[in-house]
């Protein structure tokens, strides 16, 4: 059977924004498989409704445009809660605690506190909470489409600084060693998935799938597969 908008009633479509490893990226054998944390996370939430997963892949900041237009029946991208997007959507329990994080180029050591923030030019991903938190500390913040691409500015010397989530951070480090790492006093952050306002019975179904893993070591055995 069909619904409204052309998805099957046997097929939960999830919405992501796959550059952001380790919770979702593009790679696998093929090198066009969409992976990660939170897909195996959305995979086992499929699993437990009794439906297939479907990933729809787009910008970060088009995630609750497409939730709430229907196009998506939830969102799992690394979101972090806010009360902003409380306004708009429904979030999970949290299932990831996480913080801001400071890329720099390796001969940069200007920045060792918050304050040296203060009208840095700062690269971040649009739509992001780095976005919003480099805003309050910067007059010159430019937004990219991806984390891929704030990294690349950098490199370039484009920009003094990115910043964005630890994870995904030290994700980037890796493949760039020309790049390190600043840990300065930002605030946690807690990740959630995201459904629409309407969807109590999914998000009932989100929360209990995210418990049963946390009580069944599935959760942990991601959390070890995906994390360093
Ligand atoms: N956690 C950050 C946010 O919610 C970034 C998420 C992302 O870029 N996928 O804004």
């Amino acid at each position: 059977m069909l619904t409204g908008c052309g998805k099957s009633d046997d097929v939960l479509v999830v919405g992501t924004n796959a550059s952001f490893p380790p919770f979702e990226y593009v790679g696998g054998a093929s090198g066009d498989e969409i992976m990660g944390f939170d897909i195996d996370l959305a995979q086992q939430i499929a699993k437990d409704a009794g439906k297939t997963l479907k990933i729809e892949n787009m910008n970060f900041d088009s995630l609750i445009v497409a939730l709430n237009a229907g196009k998506v029946d939830f969102i799992a991208s690394g979101m972090t809660i806010t009360p902003e997007r409380q306004a708009s959507v429904n979030f999970s329990e949290p299932y990831y605690e996480a913080t801001q994080m400071v890329l720099v180029n390796k001969d940069n050591n200007s920045i060792n506190s918050l304050d040296d923030l203060k009208d840095k030019h700062i690269a971040v991903q649009l739509g992001s909470t780095g976005d919003i938190m480099a805003k309050s500390y910067s007059q010159q913040v430019t937004a990219f489409n991806s984390g891929f691409e704030a990294v690349m500015e950098l490199k370039n010397a484009k920009v003094d600084l990115v910043l964005f989530d630890s994870e995904p951070a030290i994700s980037f480090l890796e493949k760039n060693p020309q790049l390190k790492m600043v840990e300065l006093d930002f605030s946690p952050e807690f990740y959630g998935f995201a459904v629409a306002k309407d969807k109590v019975e999914l998000l009932n179904s989100i929360n209990t799938s995210l418990s049963t893993m946390k009580q069944n070591g599935g959760y942990d055995a991601l959390v070890s597969k995906h994390m360093k």
